[in-house]
């Protein structure tokens, strides 16, 4: 029987000693410090931890050691790995807050977003003008008319007495539809809404209180103040007895309807071939009320300082209308008032461009309010 390997030295099991222990624990350390993913963090726990690490191997050297070395070797060996495991896990830790930190960034959702919805879309202004406008006439015991935008001459010019010579029937004025072989074809894009009145003329029993908005189309280069494209609104009334009083009331009462109470109106002497006597109808200003500037000196820009604003033009039915249209002037008398609704949403709501309304900005709509 042998005799214990005494002497054995210690130092000879070089992975032992504690100068290289320390060694191959900073190293562990170090590349557990070093992995910057959960990925590289177990690569590196493999190295340094495990059964192929240099601490596990100079582990299994202990039995080597004289028997009186083995304890501390043991002890040194167990606190290095004790170490990087504790290095390990504190690394572990972080790298899985920052993985959870990155999920709730990268796959936020915001559960208050509607995902079933189509935004809401709103109605044009001109449009919602239009209706409100009717809905003053209807409210006074009108009925709502309507014609073709593709008219017939005769409806929109002879019918309501424009002479043959009359400007408006030039084309610089009027959209005339071409015929077969580039002749006329007796049909034009309505100037106004005017042959609507002929048509409720022409079918519709008497008395008669009609109001008809609708789009006409005039050659006029687009601008801050024209368009070719644009919304009228015209009210007929035929009855027996009425005169230039009823029509008169019945501009204040839309006046005061659409602008508010207490406004006064104003008409002055004008001309259209299908009224007579005619006239404009201006309000007073409903932003400055007619004192023409603002509180505080500054000039109205809705009126341009003149304490009256130009909405309408009206007069009471020419007789020679009426008679085209078979109705005895002898008897009937009526008034038509118009005014065009693109000007009526710029003066109530201060816009300066025409262009606003047609270009279909929707930021214009939604300024206006979502309205179905
Ligand atoms: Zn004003």
């Amino acid at each position: 029987m042998s005799a214990p390997n005494n002497t054995y030295d210690p130092v000879r099991v070089a992975a032992l000693a504690p100068a290289e222990v320390d060694r191959m624990t900073r190293e562990a350390v170090e590349a557990i410090a070093a992995a910057g993913t959960l990925d590289e963090l177990r690569a590196a726990s493999l190295a340094h931890l495990g059964r192929h690490a240099p601490l596990t191997l100079a582990g299994a050297e202990i039995g080597a050691l004289p028997p009186q070395a083995r304890a501390e070797a043991g002890r040194r060996i167990g606190a290095a790995k004790q170490r990087v495991a504790q290095a390990q896990a504190a690394r572990q830790a972080e790298l899985e807050a920052e993985r959870d930190a990155r999920v709730l960034v990268d796959e936020v959702a915001d559960v208050t977003l509607p995902w079933d919805r189509q935004p809401a879309g709103a109605r044009h202004p001109v449009m919602t003008l239009a209706d409100r406008l009717a809905d003053v006439f209807i409210g006074m015991g009108y009925e709502i008319a309507e014609g073709p935008e593709v008219e017939a001459e005769w409806f929109n010019f002879d019918a309501l007495n424009f002479p043959p010579d009359h400007p408006a029937r030039e084309t610089q004025d009027s959209f005339f539809v071409a015929g077969p072989h580039g002749r006329r074809s007796g049909m034009v894009l309505r100037t106004h809404t005017s042959p609507v009145q002929i048509r409720a003329m022409l079918s519709r029993p008497l008395p008669l209180y009609v109001v008809s908005p609708g789009r006409c189309f005039r050659s006029d280069t687009l601008d801050a103040t024209h368009s070719p494209v644009f919304h009228q609104m015209e009210a007929l009334a035929v009855d027996e007895g009425l005169t230039m009083a009823d029509l008169r009331g019945a501009i204040s009462a839309f006046v005061e309807a659409l602008f508010g109470p207490g406004l006064r109106t104003r008409l002055r002497p004008d001309f259209f071939p299908f009224t007579e006597p005619s006239a404009d109808v201006s309000m007073e200003c409903h932003v400055c009320r007619g004192a023409s500037a603002l509180p505080g000196g500054a000039p109205c820009r809705v009126c341009k300082s003149q304490g009256w604003v130009e909405i309408a033009g009206c007069g009471m039915v020419n007789p020679r209308v009426l008679r085209a249209c078979g109705i005895d002037p002898g008897r009937y008398s009526g008034f038509a008032f118009g005014l065009g609704i693109e000007r009526s949403l710029m003066i109530r709501s201060g816009l300066a461009d025409i262009r606003d309304t047609i270009e279909g900005d929707v930021r214009f709509s939604r300024a206006f309010g979502v309205e179905e």
